[in-house]
């Protein structure tokens, strides 16, 4: 798995409380440029393809000092003018063995030291 269309938010961290405990969270935007409609096969240079604003979706991470941890990602939203369908990028998965999660979990590190 390549995280090369994530960037992280290295500025924005916070703690605060999330179900009724303290949590951690952390910030990210997924970049993400669609070159074609997976539904009628338009390309993106023909300008069908538009962008419709963002969605946040909140990943998951293994606990930190005991805390829930969060990653909350932004994604870019495209809607197809051509046949009218709106293009969602996946949510990338940050499991133990990818690259994200070892590069997060550096940062991570970092800022509780
Ligand atoms: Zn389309």
């Amino acid at each position: 798995m390549k995280d090369q269309n994530i960037e992280f938010s290295e500025s924005k961290f916070e703690k605060c409380k999330f179900r009724g405990q303290n949590a951690l969270f952390y910030y990210g935007k997924l970049v993400y440029e669609p070159s074609h409609c997976p539904t009628c096969d338009s390309v993106k240079p023909d300008y069908n393809i538009v962008k419709n604003g963002t969605k946040i979706s909140t990943i998951t991470l293994p606990q930190i000092s005991a805390m829930p941890t969060y990653l909350k990602i932004q994604k870019q939203r495209f809607y197809c003018k051509e046949c009218q369908s709106y293009l969602t990028t996946q949510t990338p998965i940050v499991g133990e063995n990818c690259f994200i999660s070892k590069r997060l979990k550096n940062l991570i590190v970092k800022r509780s030291n």
